[in-house]
């Protein structure tokens, strides 16, 4: 990397009760926003994954999409959207999960990939869990092959890792 790297915590802003009360959002806008952090944050998942034959990079509506398209580009892959209800055009693979309060549903449509293809999972932030293991119940129904997950973020107190347990997880930072 020609420039030098970059603290990228420096680039993620903590924003009180957003947004609802008692959550600590962690905004990556402004690391969206530094073509440096962007590129390093890039970079160094792609570094990881590079060797390790992914056919499609999945991103996790909506922010993980933004991560999944430029690693996509990086890693000369497919880019797969696993998206909230409704928003893809049928037929779909749909699964309902739990949330802190209430439930949501992801879908992946059907044959977006031939069997056994080589999919790694990005969002922005792990939390619970709950959003990355209902995504790789997806792919795993779509008959895919997961190669492992990458997340800008990680909220280490909130245990998420432990719901993608068995996976290969590249986390760029995490908070405790
Ligand atoms: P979870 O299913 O609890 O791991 O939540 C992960 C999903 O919710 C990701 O798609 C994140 O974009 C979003 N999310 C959860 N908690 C936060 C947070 N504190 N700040 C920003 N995004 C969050």
């Amino acid at each position: 990397m020609a420039e030098a790297e970059h603290d990228l915590t420096k680039f993620i802003r903590t924003v009180q009760d957003f947004p609802t009360q008692g959550i600590e959002f962690k905004d990556i806008s402004p690391l969206l926003a530094n073509a440096h952090a962007f590129a390093q944050s890039i970079e160094v998942l792609a570094d990881y994954y590079r060797d390790k034959q992914i056919e499609y990079v999945a991103g996790i509506e909506a922010r993980g999409f933004l991560i999944a398209a430029a690693l996509s580009l990086q890693l000369e892959t497919g880019l797969l959207p696993i998206r909230k209800s409704g928003k893809l055009p049928g037929p779909v693979f749909s699964l309902e999960y739990e949330l802190e309060y209430g439930s949501s549903t992801l879908e992946l449509q059907k044959e977006c990939f031939s069997m056994g293809s080589n999919i790694l999972i990005v969002d922005d932030v792990l939390a619970t869990g709950g959003t990355a293991e209902c995504a790789a119940q997806l792919v795993n129904l779509a008959g895919g092959r997961i190669a492992g997950f990458g997340f800008l973020i990680s909220l280490d107190s909130l245990a998420g890792r432990k719901r993608i347990a068995g996976y290969e997880e590249v986390t760029l930072v995490r908070y405790d």
